[in-house]
């Protein structure tokens, strides 16, 4: 029998499926791994994708998406300082993932360099291998917020970098770039004439009145950045699968056609549900935000009254992302035996990466109650065995 390609033997299991697959049988756990909203889809994207159901309307729909989702999503991006053709700039993909996976397919020949973080987020180093481009990680620090030194990027590149990957706010730490940064970064991208990847999921989970920057607005930046956002964490439709990528037009049609022999089109219903949950009014995002803000609080809050562990108050996304390194303990040793002892689930900081040793990543994304009996649990533990 002939071997499997290299690119997808150089692939391995992510550190989150390791410590879901410890769970299995499991009982009363708590669990902080699941990067996902905690409440519904909006009813109206449910009630619009149900009726689309029901009227047959179930065929392909074009590879780049419907227009009318398109042209909705491109209104919206106007609050942002985006301006972009509906037609020509935007592609519907298969939740964010793919339009990650797609821009590495198109932008990267095999050992081009992409730079990225680390704390990262796995996919990026996944998906980029998977097309025979290697990973490049820059260590950013607690103490920045876990945002890029833009002269630690500076350093990072050499004549084989092809992208920069920017995730603001950030999986696993919570970090949000800020303006400042990202005016640095994209003058980097301009002087060396780089990609960027400017990944938004989580650019409505902000918090203490931030608002959110894109670096696709910076001057020098259009041409050279590739946006992408989804439906998922903003509007609870993680299942949806419904995505989308912004950018130049010779990227987006390339795009377009590698669609076509992938998936061809993202589900006629679940675009049609997209549609629908662009009208949310602007209050039911304020009270979501309120929501995920107090637990933010309860759960940096009780983790900082933990004899050593330490917890920077994150400002985006749905992540704490605690020190533990007072405790003696690898990050992993301390999930393992946190998972055994208590039940309690969260996900070792070297699962993101060297520089995450000494951290654990908890989603905040569940109840009061949860947050604060998996704190009790965590408070036990740390009391036993440090
Ligand atoms: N980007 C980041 C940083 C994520 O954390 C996720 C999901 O967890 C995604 C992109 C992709 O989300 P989806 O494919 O559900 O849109």
């Amino acid at each position: 029998m002939k071997g499997l390609s290299n690119s997808i033997l150089s692939l391995e299991p992510s550190g989150i499926r390791k410590m879901f697959n410890m769970t299995y049988g499991m009982k009363d756990t708590i669990s902080f791994a699941i990067g996902e909203p905690d409440f519904s889809a909006p009813e109206r994207a449910t009630m619009a994708a149900n009726k689309c159901n029901d009227s047959g309307f179930t065929k392909y729909t074009p590879n780049a998406g419907f227009l009318p989702l398109r042209e909705k999503i491109a209104g919206r991006l106007r609050e942002y300082g985006i301006n972009a053709n509906p037609e020509r700039e935007i592609i519907i993909t298969v939740g964010g993932m793919e339009s990650l996976y797609m821009i590495m397919l198109i932008l990267l020949n095999p050992h081009d360099e992409v730079i990225v973080t680390d704390p990262y987020w796995c996919n990026y180093c996944q998906q980029a291998r998977m097309v025979g481009g290697v990973p490049v990680s820059v260590p950013v620090y607690e103490k920045d917020g876990f945002a890029f030194t833009p002269e630690n990027v500076r350093k990072a590149i050499t004549d084989k970098t092809k992208m920069i990957v920017i995730n603001s706010p950030a999986n696993p730490t919570g970090g949000v770039t800020d303006l400042p940064v990202l005016e640095e970064l994209a003058k980097i991208a301009v002087e060396h004439d780089l990609y960027v990847l400017t990944d938004e999921v989580y650019k409505s989970f902000l918090y203490d009145g931030r608002t959110h920057h894109s670096i696709a607005t910076l001057p020098g930046m259009k041409e050279r950045t590739l946006l992408v956002d989804s439906f998922s964490k903003t509007y609870a439709m993680t299942g949806w699968r419904v995505g989308y990528t912004v950018g130049p037009q010779e990227i987006i049609s390339q795009m377009v056609i590698a669609q076509e022999g992938i998936c061809s089109s993202v589900n006629s219903s679940a675009q049609l549900g997209a549609i629908a949950a662009l009208d949310d009014p602007p209050r039911e995002m304020e009270e979501c935000l309120e929501l995920f803000d107090r637990r933010r609080r309860l759960i940096v809050d009780g983790l900082n009254s933990i004899r050593n562990i330490s917890c920077q108050m994150p400002a985006g996304a749905f992540y704490a992302f605690p020190n533990i390194s007072l405790s003696g303990m690898s990050s992993e040793d301390f999930a393992v035996s946190l998972l055994k002892q208590e039940g309690v689930v969260v996900i070792p900081g070297s699962a993101f990466g060297a520089a995450g040793e000494g951290f654990l990543r908890l989603c905040y994304a569940t109840s009061d109650e949860n947050i604060m009996r998996g704190v009790e649990r965590i408070e036990r533990f740390v009391k036993k065995n440090t």
